[in-house]
């Protein structure tokens, strides 16, 4: 294969969109360097679900065998009323609209990590560093590192997140861009003392729910804790303390298995604290700088599918760019590509808190009598076309037959 144009690459970010692109703009020929802020690759977080098209994109990136290895299982949701007794229970895909025996749900660590180590020998990773600055001179952009290191490349591509470094840099301020849902939560690992395997537990009281997802028997469970917050407790973001006692405080009630949930997160080392929002931006790319990932488009995980759209993202951009003479039109064909899809899949996320934690009494109620009913739930039917309504572009194909 030729070698593309615009051949030396620095992606911002290591943790899902990051490395799938890397992965395929080295496939694709291209010189890749990955910064990630972090002093190691990332681990912890929810189990994510890997469905519909994103399948394709894992599929053709050889990982489905190690990711069924990964795979948790997910067998029943149970839903527990306020007083924590149960009030329904079904299986996950009625829900989500997922198909049982094709999706994948993996932990999001083991998914960076399958990730990662696809790409580890084949691209240049500089942890504990990120982007101090960014100039775009027009036919190349030079780099200063936080380091202090300066480096000269053909294109940087924001993979950093929600609250995106390499956005701020170039696009402005996350305000612009943020849609705020609402919500905030907070997820933690702790030992799994109710013996749970295979399944999630859910309490609801109206906007605000506990849940306890089990992987193996045995192994420590993941708790999340969302509740409705009106303003962003932007105080709170830098302060680890701050979200602990806030997260606490949002939760004194004595039922179920919150206050030992309360108490682990206290002491959690792995606690990730964050807002339920969204990214929506006019343009995801300016000059020689792009976004993927969350940074671009983030869905928020009430829509259970960013990181089965970054991975999607993230194979189209490296697909455009390896088959585009420039990458204006690259970056113009990525995103008229898959934007329709990325906003489908945003719009699974609503502000009411859907099925995880219904805002108010009356969105509480009507998801409760849809559970109590066993009737399909709305997500469920959305979801399944918004998952699978794009159909991944054979990029190799066309550099073949090129
Ligand atoms: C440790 C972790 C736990 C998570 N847990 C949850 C969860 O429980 N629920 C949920 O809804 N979402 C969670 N997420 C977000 C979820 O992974 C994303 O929504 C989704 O997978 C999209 O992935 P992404 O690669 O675009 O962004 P992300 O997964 O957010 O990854 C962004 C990466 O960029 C890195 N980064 C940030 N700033 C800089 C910088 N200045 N320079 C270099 N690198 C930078 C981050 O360390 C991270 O590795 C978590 C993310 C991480 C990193």
């Amino acid at each position: 294969m030729n070698h593309p144009p615009n051949r030396k690459v620095l992606i911002s970010g290591a943790s899902i969109a990051g490395p799938t692109l890397a992965y395929w703009l080295d496939r694709h020929g291209f010189k890749v360097t990955v910064v990630e802020k972090a002093t190691h690759l990332r681990g912890g977080g929810y189990a994510i679900d890997i469905r519909g098209t994103a399948r394709d994109v894992v599929e053709r990136m050889g990982l489905l065998p190690r990711l069924r290895q990964a795979h948790v299982d997910s067998r029943q949701l149970t839903f527990l009323d306020p007083d924590g007794e149960v009030m329904a229970e079904l299986r996950p895909e009625a829900l989500t609209g997922g198909i049982e025996g094709v999706d994948l749900e993996v932990r999001r660590g083991d998914l960076a990590d399958c990730l990662y180590d696809l790409a580890r020998d084949k691209v240049e990773f500089l942890f504990n560093d990120s982007i101090a600055t960014l100039d775009d001179r027009g036919d190349h952009v030079d780099v200063t590192f936080d380091s202090g290191t300066r480096r000269t490349f053909d294109l940087v591509i924001g993979a950093d997140g929600l609250h995106s470094n390499t956005r701020s840099l170039v696009f402005g301020p996350e305000e612009r861009f943020h849609r705020y849902l609402g919500f905030c939560f907070a997820g933690f690992t702790l030992p799994n003392d109710a013996d749970l395997a295979h399944e999630g537990v859910l309490w609801n009281v109206p906007g605000r729910s506990a849940i306890l997802y089990a992987y193996e028997p045995g192994e420590s469970t993941y708790g999340f804790l969302t509740f409705a917050q009106d303003e962003p407790p932007f105080s709170a973001f830098r302060n680890p303390q701050a979200q602990r006692d806030l997260v606490a405080a949002t939760f004194p009630d004595t039922v179920w298995e919150i206050p030992r949930m309360v108490a682990a997160m206290r002491g959690a080392d792995d606690l990730f604290f964050d807002v339920v929002s969204q990214i929506h931006m006019p343009a995801w790319s300016t000059g020689r700088v792009a976004l993927a990932g969350d940074a671009a488009h983030a869905t928020s995980f009430m829509s259970g599918q960013g990181s089965s759209v970054s991975l999607v993202g993230a194979y189209v951009l490296a697909g455009e760019l390896a088959t585009r003479t420039d990458h204006v039109t690259a970056f113009a064909a990525y995103e008229n590509t898959v934007r329709e899809f990325v906003e489908r899949n945003q719009a699974l996320a609503t502000e009411g808190g859907g099925v995880v934690a219904p805002r108010t009494r009356q969105h509480l109620d009507t998801r409760n009598a849809i559970l109590r009913n066993r009737t399909t739930m709305p997500s469920s039917t959305e979801g399944r076309s918004a998952h699978t309504a794009f159909d991944l572009p054979d990029y190799e194909q066309s550099l073949r037959t090129a």
